[in-house]
């Protein structure tokens, strides 16, 4: 089976890859962008971006994974379908295998592989995704104006999240499946004392009900009573994953949850590889920081790159 040798590799297509695919074209740099799946990462799972700025209008999740990619073609991005199974970074020639039996290596590595919402794997959950199932309210609160959605969790996140829909939503309720909250005493605090919010304890999602959008949730309590809720949308808060399980998690100091902790220059525990977007050890998850990160990450390469020569 063939190895191939590059200067720079970006492992991951999502936004972060993307953009430290563009930088790293645009730099000249001999460079290779390796993506499993469809170029754009999870803004594939999501219907509208408002958030993203140069877009006043907003824009389709779709449209911008597109022209994100469309613009680093631009400038000749070198990109190849393909599966990163393992990584060997234990030598300054880092080396990454393919499910294809393919071997790559490369002088400085960019990891961008990115997230998935953790779900609650019930039925309707797929089906309603993008229908009134959303995994972030920064993201998707403003389409919930006066209407009645349920959150999910117990965390900082959920109740922090649940706070902030209540500046569009009519009301929230909060579903948790303990009798007590996970979030900091002062998150909780304000939480209670938002008239908008109300919370039912002890109690499980069983299934997301509805035809073209959400309409209803079924519930099960811990003593086992069944009931059903009717919301027009769910927020589904209960963490994320990292798209970790290629990745030396003990070389790369991953912290508890699996993310991997980098300095402000994106610059992980392994010299000569950064990591840039949702896999990042850090609290914001969005397309403008992973963006941001991936720039950040290019040109960290292109230093120890200098450095190494
Ligand atoms: C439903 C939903 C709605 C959202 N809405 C918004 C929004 O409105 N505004 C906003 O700013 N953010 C939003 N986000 C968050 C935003 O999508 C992410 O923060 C952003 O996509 C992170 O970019 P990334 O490049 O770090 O990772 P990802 O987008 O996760 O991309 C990672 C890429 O790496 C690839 N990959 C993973 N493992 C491998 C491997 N082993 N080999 C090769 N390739 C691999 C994946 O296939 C994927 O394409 C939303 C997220 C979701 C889930």
């Amino acid at each position: 089976m063939a190895t191939t040798h590059h200067t720079l590799i970006i492992v991951g297509g999502g936004p972060a890859g993307l953009t430290a695919g563009l930088y790293a074209a645009r730099a000249r740099m001999d460079h290779l962008l390796v993506e499993k799946g469809a170029e754009g990462g999870q803004v594939l799972l999501t219907d509208w971006i408002d958030n993203y700025p140069g877009f006043p209008e907003g824009i389709s999740g779709f449209e911008l994974a597109e022209k994100m990619t469309a613009q680093a073609k631009r400038f000749e991005l070198n990109s190849l379908f393909g599966n990163v199974v393992s990584m060997d970074l234990s030598s300054p020639i880092k080396r990454l295998e393919l499910e294809s039996g393919d071997s790559l290596s490369c002088d400085a590595l960019i990891i961008t592989t990115g997230a998935r919402p953790r779900g609650l794997g019930v039925p309707g959950e797929k089906e309603l995704t993008g229908k009134g199932v959303s995994y972030c309210a920064t993201c998707d609160a403003p389409f919930y104006r006066n209407l009645h959605v349920a959150v999910i969790g117990g965390g900082n996140t959920a109740v922090q999240e649940a706070a902030h829909l209540t500046k569009f939503a009519d009301k929230v309720t909060l579903i948790h499946r303990r009798d007590e909250l996970r979030a900091t005493k002062i998150v909780q605090e304000k939480a209670f004392a938002n008239t908008k919010i109300d919370f039912i304890w002890d109690t499980n999602v069983t299934a997301i009900e509805g035809k073209d959008g959400v309409e209803q949730l079924r519930l099960l309590n811990t003593n086992g009573e069944e009931s059903t809720l009717q919301v027009e949308g769910i927020f589904i808060l209960i963490g994320v994953m990292p798209n970790n399980e290629m990745l030396p998690l003990t070389d790369l100091a991953a912290d508890q949850g699996g993310f991997i902790p980098t300095d402000c220059e994106t610059r992980t525990a392994v010299p000569g590889v950064m990591a840039a977007g949702d896999i990042r050890s850090k609290e914001v998850r969005q397309v403008i920081n992973a963006a941001g990160e991936g720039a950040t990450a290019v040109l960290a390469a292109e230093n120890y790159l200098t450095n190494l020569s």
